[in-house]
């Protein structure tokens, strides 16, 4: 049987005990949490232009998700238009998952915390016709590419250049920006061409096409 002053004896030992092994922690090496960064190869400004990026990205995603919402509607009823959108909605938002995962791959820490805010990148929400939603869809992607070529001319010619940002954001990034401003320039010049003399009928059309497209 313990008697009372054995107990006075044991407390503390117990005490220090458990804050020794508390005090062990998540990094018992003095040199903290390894980084995924070397000073080589990561520019801060770089990285925090492509956190600005992540932030078009998903704001271009909500201005698309606005036009096909406006040309599904009941009384519009362009559903082909619609689709485009909703699709061209759905490659913004994977634009910026995809930055996000190079971000995490390259060790940036502060990406979930980085305060980005999102919304509807031309802040629009209604459209006379689908000429005018798409004019409005090839500037924005030339804003996008514009701020790409920005994102690219950074990582580049910093004292410590981030080759491996500006390399992918230029062979991958721009590649598919160029080659969406192609395609929205060629639908408008061909909606264009339809509507001259019946424009209802032409928007009509316009849109069963896209909606049969693959
Ligand atoms: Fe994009």
């Amino acid at each position: 049987m313990f008697r009372w002053e054995t107990w006075l004896i044991l407390l503390p030992l117990c005490f220090n005990h458990c804050r020794g092994t508390c005090s062990v922690g998540a990094y018992a090496d003095s040199r903290g949490p390894a980084k995924a960064y070397d000073d080589h190869n990561y520019h801060h400004g770089c990285v925090d232009l492509m956190r600005r990026q992540v932030q078009n990205e998903f704001s271009a995603a909500m201005q698309y998700l606005l036009m096909s919402a406006h040309f599904a509607r009941d009384d519009i009823s362009l559903d082909g238009v619609a689709k485009l959108f909703s699709e061209h909605a759905d490659e913004e938002r994977e634009h910026g998952k995809k930055l996000l995962e190079y971000l995490q791959m390259r060790g940036d820490a502060e990406t979930s915390a980085s305060g980005l805010s999102f919304s509807p990148m031309l802040d629009k929400r209604t459209w006379a016709d689908a000429e005018e939603a798409l004019r409005d869809a090839l500037d924005m992607e030339k804003k996008v590419s514009g701020s790409i070529k920005k994102l690219v001319d950074v990582c580049e010619n910093f004292n410590a250049p981030d080759y491996h940002a500006a390399d992918w954001l230029a062979g991958q990034w721009l590649e598919e920006q160029l080659k969406g401003q192609r395609k929205l320039a060629g639908l408008i010049n061909s909606l264009n061409t339809f509507r001259r003399d019946h424009e209802e009928l032409a928007d009509w059309m316009f849109s069963n096409q896209l909606l049969h497209e693959e």
